[in-house]
């Protein structure tokens, strides 16, 4: 059995959330995102339509 190791976990998927996963990523750190239901979806799918 193989397992994941990260070093920051971003909880929540909304704008904010993905804008830090893209900055962590960016910056070489293994990042894992939690969101409970659909990535970009309440407020930040509201302001972008
Ligand atoms: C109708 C509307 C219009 C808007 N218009 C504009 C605009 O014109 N300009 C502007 O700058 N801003 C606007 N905004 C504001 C902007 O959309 C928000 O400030 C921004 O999208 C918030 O992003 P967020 O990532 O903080 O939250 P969200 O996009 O709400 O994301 C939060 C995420 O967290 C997840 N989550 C919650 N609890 C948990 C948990 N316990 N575990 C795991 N995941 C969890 C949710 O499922 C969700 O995916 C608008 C907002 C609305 C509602």
């Amino acid at each position: 059995m193989t397992s994941a190791v990260f070093d920051v976990a971003v909880i929540c998927g909304g704008l904010h959330g993905l804008s830090a996963v893209l900055h962590l990523g960016r910056a070489g750190k293994r990042v894992i995102m939690l969101e409970r239901a659909w990535v970009g979806r309440h407020a930040s799918r509201a302001c972008a339509r």
